[in-house]
């Protein structure tokens, strides 16, 4: 797996409009993602983070407005080919296969020749530093190194897009930072376009180019992680972030 600039590719979200039955959790949404930054979504719990980037995913209710990947609308694109990974919360490993054999079967299901596979699997496992695990099974191993194993599972299939979901919210504070500075390796090393979400303004503003922060379906304010320390927009973005301001 070697950075592919080929493969990068931006993201554009046009007035974005989501509800569940009644409720609209997604007001009005409009976003420029660069080709290869590592952007994030911060807002606090219930503010559409999640709903927002199972959107992108194309997961979850028909949305109004537009997502654009490159120039393609992904309702035009039917899911396999939309090659957006995403990586959860809860990281839910196959507790029957080794971590060889969660890592390759996104490969398997694409119907890769095993010998590729063999060779895109050590890849993946080098890039999280778990070579040396690849016989373990998933209960053998600590939180961090599972979620290690699935952000493998994800990035091994070379997805043009990856999304994070709090991936980092179930392990301890070290971990958290070390994990942090390992994913930014990764992501700087692949090159991919990736969108981390997290309620931790600490943990976005370390790891991100750019932040959106988000508050009732809305996004408050886009920029560099100093620009909205030392500009927030309004109130909301001020306290969130704890700026003087
Ligand atoms: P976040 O990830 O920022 O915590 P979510 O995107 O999960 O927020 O949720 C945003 C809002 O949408 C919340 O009010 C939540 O209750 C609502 N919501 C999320 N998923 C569903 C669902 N499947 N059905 C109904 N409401 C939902
Ligand atoms: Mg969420």
């Amino acid at each position: 797996m070697q950075p592919n600039n080929k493969q990068q590719v931006g993201i554009t979200i046009k007035d974005l409009t989501l509800a569940f039955g009644e409720t609209e959790v997604l007001k009005g949404v409009n976003l420029e993602i660069e080709p290869g930054e590592f952007f994030a979504f911060l807002g606090p719990s219930g503010s559409g983070k999640s709903t927002l980037l199972r959107a992108i995913a194309g997961f979850g209710p028909e949305p109004q407005g537009q997502i654009l990947l490159g120039d393609e609308d992904i309702k035009a694109l039917p899911p396999w080919r939309r090659n957006v990974g995403m990586v959860f919360q809860s990281y839910a490993l196959w507790p029957h296969m080794t971590v060889r054999q969660n890592v390759a079967y996104g490969l398997e299901e694409r119907k890769v020749p095993t010998s590729e596979i063999r060779e895109r699997v050590d890849n993946a496992l080098n890039l999280v530093g778990l070579y040396h695990l690849a016989e373990r099974r998933p209960s053998q191993l600590s939180g961090g190194q599972q979620q290690r194993v699935a952000i493998a599972r994800t990035v091994v299939v070379e997805p043009r897009v990856l999304l994070l979901d709090e991936p980092l919210s179930n392990l301890d504070a070290n971990l958290r930072e070390q994990m942090r500075r390992d994913l930014l390796e990764l992501q700087r090393q692949l090159g991919l376009t990736t969108i981390f979400v997290t309620h931790d303004q600490e943990e976005a503003n370390t790891i991100s180019d750019r932040i959106a922060v988000l508050d009732q379906g809305v996004i408050q304010q886009v920029g560099k992680p100093m620009e909205l320390y030392d500009n927030p927009s309004n109130k909301f973005v001020a306290d969130f972030l704890g700026t003087a301001n």
